[in-house]
């Protein structure tokens, strides 16, 4: 069940950052996000393709949907029609080809870089190099996307001076790569989540993406 009371604190510490709240509904009933959305909140997060295309129709048309999962090419074509950011972009041959299926519907689709900045090998995304490299080549060759900004996980531990850690190299990739961003967009930086949320604010994430705070946990 979603949790209003939590949401509304969740808002209130949120505003001297000036951050977005990505409420990431994977998992959970249609109801709990119509009861979300009766709260205010309209950007949502989900990171299952055939899950969120399940969800989509069947949901009002001005919610902003933020995949947050692992992308295949092969599914792209689904979600394209609807999503406004794809914020796990990590290799270049997935960039490539949602600008080439996002140019099929006529729109834009806002996309973030995933860096990988955690210690675990069951996390996705380019490295700093792999980020900066992108960046110098440029984007001027995709027409149908925005890039937006940059995307990480911190490693799941208590450890607290290591997430502080990987959040901070995050930010200071972002604060390299920011001139090469999209200059139709506010920069994003997405890091965050209910475990770690207070320490990527302090290190300076602009997106907070948050579940089990939220909607109990899965
Ligand atoms: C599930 C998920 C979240 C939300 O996690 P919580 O711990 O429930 O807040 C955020 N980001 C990504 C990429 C996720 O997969």
């Amino acid at each position: 069940m979603f949790d209003s009371l939590s949401y509304q604190k969740l808002i209130q510490e949120l505003k001297p950052y000036q951050a977005t709240l990505v409420a990431v509904s994977k998992k959970k009933p249609l109801t709990d996000i119509e009861y979300a959305l009766a709260q205010g909140q309209h950007i949502f997060g989900e990171n299952y393709v055939q899950e969120l295309c399940e969800k989509q129709p069947q949901l009002p048309q001005n919610i902003e949907w933020h995949f947050i999962g692992h992308l295949q090419s092969n599914k792209i074509k689904y979600i394209a029609p609807f999503v406004h950011t794809i914020q796990t972009v990590d290799s270049v041959k997935l960039l490539s080809e949602i600008d080439r299926i996002t140019g099929k519907y006529h729109r834009k689709i806002n996309v973030l870089i995933q860096v990988y900045i955690a210690t675990e090998e069951t996390k996705f995304g380019l490295d700093a190099d792999e980020v900066l490299n992108l960046f110098d080549n440029g984007f001027s060759s995709y027409t149908n996307i925005r890039i937006a900004g940059l995307m990480g996980m911190a490693s799941n531990t208590d450890n607290i001076s290591q997430i502080r850690a990987e959040f901070k190299s995050l930010k200071n990739l972002f604060d390299k790569i920011k001139p090469g961003l999209d200059k139709t967009v506010t920069p994003v930086l997405s890091m965050g989540m209910t475990s770690d949320y207070k320490i990527a604010l302090d290190e300076g994430s602009t997106m907070i993406r948050i579940g089990s705070a939220l909607f109990g946990s899965r």
